[in-house]
């Protein structure tokens, strides 16, 4: 058998990840150098703080505050710092330097990804994220090998733990969202800052991440349209809850057919959703994770498990390690990233979606078709109309003549969402509706 020089491993970064990954390779050392054909020697660890307190006891020596340093002298740089500088500097500087890289940093991929993937292809470096996306959660590589052959067309995922411990919160114990979001807080789920999950930030870097692997295009951050979960409120998810559904944060990839050119396109966009309680990511709860590929020879896959976690996630990137290190060795080049497809990015008014509308309106003759012609004059058509009467004595104690109120609530079939929107908009305006009281996307349906 041949016998290979070991490979040095230098990692940037020793907080939740980090850490973990150095007690992992320390500690199964032999394991690991079996499953390799080469030794991987942990060469160093880059930090802020060489004497801040480590969660886990790792040898102090290994611990610098040179990067710079431990990158030149490395085969393999694991950058699990986070942020995108100097994350980026580094990376470029451990490519051009001649070593391959893993990284779990979705905040830069999702900005930087062509840049980082472009410098790779062009010395033939190896550039492994499996982290990046989903946590513990093996998806990086079932979309960019398993189902390399296969045509992906639809997925959907919860990859945000802390809006899904929030949402779940509400769904099981009726929770608001104010109350949900503390409790998360207590939990260690969210941070103090929550903006990045609630505001769908971070599930926004994990669709465009998503996106172009499973469908062989660029797709930028930018072109991601989002919207977090700061307005969902107790009522829409009971109302759900009580018409089949339950409210998560999807990530959405599709791929779908332009309705105004007859072309394919592809969209990624992340926003609260009705999801049927019979749909698999129904049953994802607390702050797991789980991602739902639909594809064209495999029909539906779904990966579920932690989202995150130092250990959790660590063993994603040991995987992505072990897997480069297997190619170092026998001195294969990097994988390019395969954006072949250059599909073009539909704007969210272009995609087909489905809504549920609740809204208040006067318990007037010709209310209802008054309604139900705002959405035919945009085209949309009606799957399901529930309409109950709250009387005028429920309303007010006082004794002022008030009419008779009515809530509707209204299912639409898949139109285009521009004219969901449009009609919406006009809703608002209408002379019988009282108030919006909530607009809902479906998925999953
Ligand atoms: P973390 O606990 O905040 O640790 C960051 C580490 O990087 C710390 O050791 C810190 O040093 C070091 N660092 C930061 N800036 C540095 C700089 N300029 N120079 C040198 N060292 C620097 O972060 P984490 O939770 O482990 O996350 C790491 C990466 O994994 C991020 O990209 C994150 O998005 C990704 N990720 C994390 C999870 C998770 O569950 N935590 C899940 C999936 C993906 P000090 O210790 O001295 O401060």
């Amino acid at each position: 058998m041949i016998e290979y020089r070991n490979l040095r491993v230098a990692l940037l970064g020793g907080g939740s990840v980090g850490a973990q990954v150095a007690r992992l390779l320390l500690e199964q050392s032999e394991e690991l150098a079996n499953r390799v054909g080469a030794g991987l020697e942990l060469i160093g660890i880059a930090v802020r703080d060489v004497n801040a307190e480590r969660t886990v006891d790792l040898p102090k020596e290994l611990f610098t505050t040179d990067a710079e340093s431990l990158i030149l002298g490395a085969d393999v740089v694991i950058e699990l710092m986070g942020g995108i500088e100097p994350a980026r500097t580094y990376i470029l500087q451990a490519i051009n330097s001649g070593a391959d890289v893993v990284t779990a940093n979705k905040a830069l991929l999702a900005a930087h990804g062509a840049e980082l993937f472009e410098a790779a292809d062009q010395v033939g470096a190896q550039l492994n994220y499996e982290a990046a996306v989903a946590g513990a959660i093996p998806i990086v590589r079932p979309l960019r090998d398993s189902l390399a052959g296969d045509r992906v067309n639809r997925i959907l995922g919860i990859v945000n733990g802390t809006t899904n411990f929030i949402l779940d919160r509400m769904d099981v114990d009726g929770a608001t969202l104010e109350e949900a979001l503390a409790t998360a807080t207590e939990l260690g789920y969210a941070e103090s800052d929550p903006t990045a999950d609630i505001g769908g930030y971070d599930a926004a870097q994990k669709a465009a991440i998503l996106a172009s692997l499973a469908f062989h295009t660029k797709v930028p951050l930018e072109s991601v349209y989002r919207e977090g979960i700061t307005e969902i409120t107790a009522e829409q998810i009971a109302s759900a809850r009580k018409a089949g559904y339950v409210v998560k944060l999807l990530a959405i990839c599709e791929r779908l057919t332009d309705p105004a050119t007859g072309t394919e396109g592809v969209s990624a966009r992340v926003y609260p959703a009705m999801v049927p309680r019979s749909h698999p990511l129904a049953a994802v709860h607390g702050a797991n994770n789980a991602v739902f590929v639909e594809a064209e020879a495999a029909g539906d896959l779904m990966f579920y498990g932690a989202g995150a976690g130092g250990v959790e996630t660590a063993s994603a990137v040991l995987g992505d390690l072990v897997s480069l290190a297997r190619r170092h060795v026998v001195g294969g080049p990097g994988f390019a990233a395969s954006v072949h497809a250059e599909l073009p990015i539909l704007d969210i008014g272009q995609i087909l979606t489905r809504y549920t509308v609740s809204l208040e309106v006067t318990d007037e003759p010709g209310a209802l078709a008054r309604i139900a012609n705002v959405f035919g004059d945009h085209h949309v058509s009606l799957e399901l109309v529930e309409q109950s009467i709250v009387p005028a004595q429920a309303q007010t104690a006082s004794h002022e003549a008030v009419r008779s109120t009515a809530t509707l609530v209204i299912g639409t079939h898949q139109a285009t969402e521009a004219a969901l929107a449009a009609t919406v908009r006009d809703l608002a305006t209408n002379s019988v509706v009282t108030k919006i009281a909530s607009v809902l996307r479906v998925e999953g349906a």
